[in-house]
Parts: structure tokens; sequence; C-alpha cells
């Protein structure tokens, strides 16, 4: 008899088991049923849910902007040839001085930004042949400035250059989209905005900027016809962007009066700001 029922328990408690591994992993998880006590715990009453999903639909994704400050580390873009100042005028320095700017007006409006670069560096820090033509150079740095703004799903990328020329006396403020770019027209828009926007808080500060406008970028005579970053495939691109994005060259490194005004923080902050202006027109304001 004490064996006939411990049989019957002992085939009770197979039974149980298979029944709850033919339930799942699901039903395991929940055991044992404290585990659902806490569980019920955490389930939110179900009214303020509801009314939470009234009040709110689903939270819009912020908006993404990648910005890339011109050069870095090795690659010092333009020069003052006589900056008598300390630090000398460096483009990537001036660049990323905007840059830092930029972000903090981007991050206060609420967009989330990401940068290629915060220091002083170059962005293709490992050394890598990013774009897979055998060979390691500065098109890598750009390969990788893409590859970071393509990454992040970027609804913009703003790559923050300054000019400069051999001969100083050439001034002017200009930006450049590629038209070929699956993109181009919206770039084109982008452009023509940051353009205005430059003019205008050049012209807030008292300076009466040179107009050289917003431009499709075969004149700069890049390889295969294109800038990079903001380009179309080509042997040198492996992956282009995916977004509208610009090049602005917002005064010249290598003239006296605009290299005057870039070592103002005060200068360098509108530049900012109209980065800002025409990038939250481009977004907020839809054609
Ligand atoms: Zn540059």
């Amino acid at each position: 008899m004490a064996e006939r029922t411990t049989r019957l328990w002992l085939a009770l408690a197979l039974l149980a088991v298979a029944m709850l591994r033919a339930a799942g992993p699901g039903a395991l998880g929940q055991w044992p049923p404290l585990a659902r006590a806490q569980t019920a715990d955490l389930t939110p009453d179900p009214t303020p849910s509801a009314a939470d999903a009234n009040a709110t639909s689903t939270p819009a994704r912020p908006f993404v902007v990648a910005i890339d400050p011109g050069h870095g580390g090795t690659e010092v873009g333009a020069a003052h040839p006589s900056w008598e100042g300390a630090p000398p005028l460096r483009e990537k320095d001036v660049n990323l001085a905007i840059a830092l700017d930029l972000r903090d007006l981007l991050e206060a409006r609420g967009y989330q930004v990401v940068m290629t670069r915060t220091m002083d560096t170059n962005v293709n820090v490992d050394g890598l042949d990013l774009n897979g033509d055998g060979v390691v150079n500065n098109d890598d740095d750009l390969q990788a400035r893409v590859d970071i703004a393509n990454q992040a799903h970027a609804d913009v990328l703003v790559s923050i250059h300054n000019n400069g020329a051999a001969d100083r006396s050439v001034r002017g403020t200009s930006v450049w989209y590629c038209a070929d770019h699956p993109q181009g027209a919206r770039a084109r828009r982008l452009a023509q905005l940051l353009q205005q926007a430059f003019l205008a808080h050049l012209r807030g500060i008292g300076y009466s900027p040179l107009d050289q406008g917003a431009n499709d970028d075969p004149p700069l005579h890049k390889p295969y016809g294109h800038l990079f970053v903001v380009g179309v495939k080509t042997p040198r691109v492996a992956r282009p962007s995916e977004m509208p994005g610009v090049v602005g060259e917002s005064l010249y490194v290598t003239n006296d009066r605009e290299a005057a005004l870039l070592a103002q923080e005060q200068v360098r902050q509108e530049l900012a700001a109209a980065y800002r202006d025409a990038v939250v027109a481009f977004l907020e304001q839809p054609q």
C-alpha cells in the first residue's frame, strides 16, 4: 500500500513536470507563484496607462544631426600664414570651436547630435583602410566621418569648414553641396538656407561678407568630381552619406580681416547660430 501511494505521487509529479515543459519556457519563467505575484505588482495600473496613451501618443524621435568639424589631428586644413596671436589660427581649431557651439545650441533645442570628433584628433584613429582602396590616407579619415553619420541615421550632415587661399586678399562666404547625391535636391535647400543664415549673422555683427553663394560641387574639382563627405559613391567613397549634407565655408582663415573675425569667440558663436538656424528651418519647416 505504501509503495503504491509513493508510485502514484511520483507519477503525478512527473505529469506536472511534463505539463510545465509542454507549456514552454514562459510558464517555467513564471514559477514559483511568488514571481508571478511580483510581476503582477510591477504591472502598471491600467487607468493611468490608458491616460498616458491618450495624452501623448508615441513620442516623436528627436531630430538627429551629424556635425563634422573639418580636419583635425594631423590634418590642419587652412591656416593663417603669419598669425601673431597664440594659439596659431588654424582651420581645424576654428572648425571644432564652431562645431561644439553648434552642438550645444542643437541639444538645447532637444535635438540629438552626433559629432565626428570632439577633440583635436583624426577621426580614423586606428589608421584603418576604411574605403578598401588598399592605402590608408585622408580619404579613410573622410570615410570614417561618413560612417559615423550613417550609423547614427542622422537626418542631416553638416561639415564645418573655413576656407583658405594662397592669395591672402581672397575672402568670402560659401556653402557647397552635391546635386548628384540621391538627396541632392534637399541638400541644395539646406545649402541655400545656410548661406542666407551665414550672410545674415555676419551682417548682424557689422561685417559685410562677400557672398560666394550656395553651390553644386563640380567647380571644386575634387577627385572624381565630387566632395567626399556629402557626395556620391566614387572609387574613393566606399559608403556615401545617406542623408542630405552640406559643407560650410564661412570665412577665409588666410585673409587678415576674416582671420581676425574667426579668432573671436563671439563671431564663432554667430556662425554656430547660423548653422543652427539653417538646420532648424530645414528640418522643422519641410517643403
Ligand atoms: Zn577645410
